[in-house]
């Protein structure tokens, strides 16, 4: 077994132990390998492993990336998910390329996508950055803007959102983003009862390598992990 099958078994393994204290369906939780500024051979690794679903940070960098992979016979089932901010000129690309866009924090974002999945004849699945009030990030929708990005979406051809995604400031043990990610669920909560459909809530993508087990207790359905399965990163990547 290469190490990052063995830290992939493990990682899974911790996911299906979390799962089973909150008495969760293991299934329920797709795990996305982070492999932003890993090169194409480590997610062929994991793909031999068995892993479907791998997140990158940025375009530029996925692309070359996701090329390779195919390029080289890469498993037809493996699934791309764009995961850190996305730049408006880099939209209708991250739409023609990728499967799923988790940091969608606009309607024109959105549509750029949506154009850019138009001209590639894909469809792709996305998920809505929610900003939570009174956080430092940068990046990310208020709860106040999210209504208008579900409208965007109802009339999108090419794309459908599928949830939400969060992305907490950094904290110091795993702990400390369990109320950010019950706030995240709040969130959800009160646009269920404004009348938002629920197929467009129904993804939760938070927990990281140091806090997912946290984030599926408290109803991940997303966990984006990297360092825990591909090891220490030289640059942060983001
Ligand atoms: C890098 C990154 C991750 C994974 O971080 P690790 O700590 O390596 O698990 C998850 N989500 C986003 C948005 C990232 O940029």
């Amino acid at each position: 077994m290469t190490a990052i099958a063995a830290r992939l078994a493990d990682v899974r393994a911790r996911i299906a132990r979390a799962a089973g204290r909150a008495g969760r369906d293991p299934a329920s939780v797709r795990l996305i390998a982070v492999s932003k500024t890993f090169p194409v051979e480590h997610v062929r690794e994991a793909a031999a492993a068995g892993q479907i679903d791998f997140g990158e940070n940025k375009v530029q960098e996925a692309l070359p990336k996701i090329d390779a992979f195919r390029s080289g016979g890469g498993a037809p089932d493996v699934r791309w998910h764009l995961i850190g901010h996305l730049q408006s000129n880099k939209a209708k690309k991250a739409g023609a390329s990728f499967d799923a866009v988790h940091s969608v924090d606009s309607a024109s974002l959105l549509q750029r996508i949506d154009e850019g999945a138009a001209t590639a004849g894909s469809h792709v699945d996305l998920l809505v950055q929610v900003d939570l009030a009174g956080e430092a990030t940068k990046f990310g929708a208020r709860e106040s803007e999210l209504k208008e990005i579900f409208a965007a979406a109802e009339l999108a051809k090419h794309v459908s959102v599928v949830g939400l995604m969060l992305l907490p400031p950094a904290v110091e043990d795993p702990e400390g983003a369990r109320p950010y990610f019950r706030e995240l669920i709040a969130v959800r909560k009160r646009l269920l009862d404004q009348g938002i459909d629920p197929r467009m809530l129904d993804e939760l993508s938070m927990g990281m390598s140091q806090d997912f087990e946290v984030a599926v207790e408290e109803g991940a359905t997303m966990v984006r992990v990297g360092s825990a399965i591909f090891g220490h990163r030289t640059y942060s990547g983001v």
